[in-house]
């Protein structure tokens, strides 16, 4: 019976256009998830193609298949254990040399292999012109170019890799490398006495995997040794012996010698396929380079794209944000209108809709930082500004490279953390992750944004740009003293990589924002709303509270009282006295409802920790708000909002509430340092839990960031006091 599903690996160089090309294939029929056992995206997508099921699966991208990353084992585990039907090599027609690295390795595989020369536009504006023709007979594989943004080509690559699917057998491949003859002779040896040896190895082909021996690749090595086979130890043995013979002979190591007579083999391909007109090698990015990474301007230029990434941010996203605010206050009438009064009515009103509102208004900011940094990610920039950064980021002992993730943390630390899988060392990696939250999130924003409005008018902005400044200087303090103790080991020399500038496409960018702002929305649906709900729940129970007042009485009197005001009251009074009875009445609300709120269960959690907080000047109320944020820092808003019993969502009444409860603007800014860095959010720390691997270190970090901001915020307090803020 003929076979009518077939799976297809896209493998292929970062930045060659695989991920483009799979988005081209699969549209909005994919799914993301991560590769088992280790956190490196998995994209799956299935289409249907001339009669036939097709998977698509988008292999992490690499420069070669040795073991040196978790993307390379993942790549080449995928191709040598899950055997697709078809691997589709993604190659950078515009830098064709660099590409056909991974492409030989992958064809040492013997698996069925399909060359898509992508971006050929931009190797026809540098006027390289590549003869596909000569590449397919040379290499013996099918060869189809496509522009992968434009959608050419696409169809004729998928309609080519179902006929190579369906061929029977792979065609004998004569055309891979070939080494030298001592090497050869090696190889062939190793390889009899393989397959004197064993039967089957896991599926491995016998010549590749004597290749790999004599490469000495440790993980190869590990499977024969881990294997049940009672003769590994004999093939392991023999190998070395193999490798002894190719050392002796060239007088170095047999990766280095076989690694250089693959660039040999490719730039004989190159020489025989590519031909180039010189005149038109203008090259562009090179141009912008000058200006973009130059050692003067390079700089301020930096520092005015991230200026004015948050100007965007925030000025653009007041508007959406003054809307989504009028919904949820339209929300809450309407409900206020249509519920019957009871507990129901408050748990959904104060409790759901204010504590989500209070966070959902933020979604026009997370949208536009998250569009602006795809919009870095896709014009080439972002690299330029990791490589800008390498100097700074040697303080910390680590690479520009872990900049980029640090930069996402702005918008949110869970994306950022989930951003470090493109960093190779595990060390760094974990480091990196440590420290980005200290990176003020979006999150911590609304909080910033009310209480220096209360409490600093003026110098808000001056006081919020400080905050962030602490937060980077923390970042940079706690990461050298990691370095130092925990995590010590030298940074291994890398190159940073700088593609060429591209000019983005909007599907793109779309589908990079909205990947990552699907996090932000999740988060709404789900912690926040439980949040709320909680923190409704303990603020609200228990419900017999004895007040020392008859409030209700007091309402009565007053309504009465201003009953008969008001009716002979003049016009001319009116309006005076009208005023008059709102406060009245709101001040007994008001009291009531403060009250009430001491008796809650909240309160009584807030007292029990106060005597933690009460060095630092922050009280009770502050407590249960901090307690509140570990769940995610936009609750701290709302829970101040329900501790101070603010029905209208409005900032004005919030800050008036705040004023009255005796905060300082000391305080006020305690409190926030205390917010800037303090223990990450609960999605954080999974976040952190998920990425190292382990959940010790998201432990460590709960616990070392919330000693961190204990400290701080108490030599603060006490400074400001020596310094006369009261
Ligand atoms: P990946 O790292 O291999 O997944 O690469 P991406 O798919 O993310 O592509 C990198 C960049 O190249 C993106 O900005 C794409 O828009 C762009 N790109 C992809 N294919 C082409 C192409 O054929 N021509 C041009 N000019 N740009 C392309
Ligand atoms: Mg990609």
């Amino acid at each position: 019976m003929e076979k009518k599903c077939f799976t297809i690996a896209l493998a292929g160089n970062p930045n060659s256009g695989k991920t483009t090309i799979f988005n081209a294939i699969t549209g909005t029929r994919q799914k993301v998830g991560n590769w088992p056992g280790v956190t490196v995206e998995k994209k799956e997508g299935s289409i249907q193609k001339s009669g036939y099921k097709l998977n698509i699966v988008d292999l992490p991208g690499t420069y070669s298949l040795t073991p040196f990353s978790i993307e390379e084992i993942v790549a080449r585990d995928f191709v040598i254990e899950q055997k697709p039907d078809v691997v589709i090599n993604i190659i950078d027609a515009s830098n064709l040399e660099r590409s056909l690295y991974l492409a030989t390795q992958i064809r040492e595989l013997d698996c069925k292999v399909l060359f898509a020369l992508n971006m050929e536009d931009i190797a026809k504006q540098r006027g390289i012109k590549i003869d596909g023709e000569k590449l397919s007979q040379l290499l013996n594989l099918p060869v189809v170019f496509t522009v992968g943004n434009k959608n050419q080509g696409i169809d004729t690559l998928l309609e080519k890799a179902i006929v190579l699917a369906k061929q029977k057998e792979v065609s004998v491949l004569e055309r891979k490398v070939k080494y030298s003859k001592d090497i050869e002779k090696q190889i062939t040896i190793l390889k009899k006495f393989i397959d004197d040896t064993v039967s089957e190895f896991i599926g491995y082909k016998k010549r590749w995997l004597a290749i790999k021996l004599i490469e000495n690749d440790e993980m190869i090595k590990g499977k024969i040794i881990n294997s049940s086979q009672s003769k590994a130890s004999d093939i392991i043995e023999k190998a070395d012996a193999c490798r002894k013979h190719i050392i002796a002979i060239y007088n170095d190591d047999p990766e280095i010698v076989m690694t250089d007579e693959r660039y040999g083999f490719i730039a004989g391909i190159v020489k025989e396929v590519i031909t180039t007109s010189r005149q038109q090698r203008v090259d562009i990015s090179r141009n912008i380079d000058l200006v973009l990474t130059n050692r003067f301007l390079g700089f301020p230029v930096f520092i005015f794209f991230i200026w004015a990434m948050f100007q965007i941010t925030f000025t653009l996203g007041a508007y959406p944000m003054d809307w989504i605010g009028s919904g949820v206050s339209m929300l809450s009438g309407f409900m206020e209108q249509i519920l019957p009064a009871g507990l129901f009515k408050d748990l959904l009103i104060d409790g759901i809709i204010s504590g989500v509102g209070s966070v959902a208004v933020f979604l026009p900011n997370i949208l536009i930082l998250f569009f602006c940094i795809a919009l870095f990610e896709d014009t080439g920039y972002m690299a330029r500004a990791a490589f800008l950064m390498d100097r700074i980021m040697h303080i910390i002992g680590l690479h520009g490279k872990s900049f980029i993730p640090m930069l996402m943390g702005f918008g949110c630390n869970v994306p950022a953390i989930m951003a470090t899988r493109t960093l190779e060392s595990k060390k760094d990696r974990i480091l990196t992750i440590l420290i980005i939250p200290f990176m003020s999130c979006s999150a911590r924003l609304p909080v910033f944004i009310i209480l220096t409005g209360t409490f600093f008018h003026t110098q808000a902005a001056t006081i919020i740009f400080l905050l962030y400044i602490l937060g980077i200087v923390m970042a940079i303090i706690t990461g050298r003293i990691f370095r130092l103790t925990l995590l010590k080991g030298e940074d291994a020399p890398f190159v940073m990589e700088l593609p060429p500038y591209r000019m983005p496409m909007i599907k793109s960018l779309v589908i990079h924002m909205w990947d990552r702002s699907k996090m932000f929305l999740k988060k709404m649906g789900g912690i926040i709303l439980i949040g709320s709900i909680v923190i409704w729940t303990l603020s609200t129970f228990p419900l017999n509270t004895i007040y020392s007042v008859d409030y209700d009485q007091n309402i009565k009197d007053i309504k009465t009282a201003y009953a008969k005001k008001l009716n002979t009251a003049d016009s001319a009074s009116l309006k005076i006295i009208k005023q008059q009875y709102e406060m009245d009445l709101s001040e007994q609300n008001n009291a009531k409802s403060i009250e009430k709120t001491e008796n809650s269960y909240l309160s009584r959690l807030g007292k029990f920790f106060a005597p933690v907080f009460e060095p630092i000047g922050i009280k009770w109320r502050g407590t249960v708000a901090l307690i509140s944020g570990f769940v995610a820092k936009e609750i701290v808003i709302s829970t101040i909002s329900i501790l101070y019993n603010v029905s209208e969502n409005d900032s004005d009444s919030l800050s008036k509430a705040l004023k009255s409860s005796g905060m300082t603007p000391l305080t006020a800014f305690v409190l926030m340092v205390f917010v800037l860095l303090y223990v990450p959010c609960i999605a954080a720390v999974v976040a952190i839990g998920k990425e190292t691997g382990s959940f010790k270190w998201a432990f460590f970090s709960i616990a070392y960031t919330f000693v961190i901001a204990w400290v701080t915020s108490f030599v603060v307090y006490r400074a400001g006091i020596l310094a006369g803020y009261c």
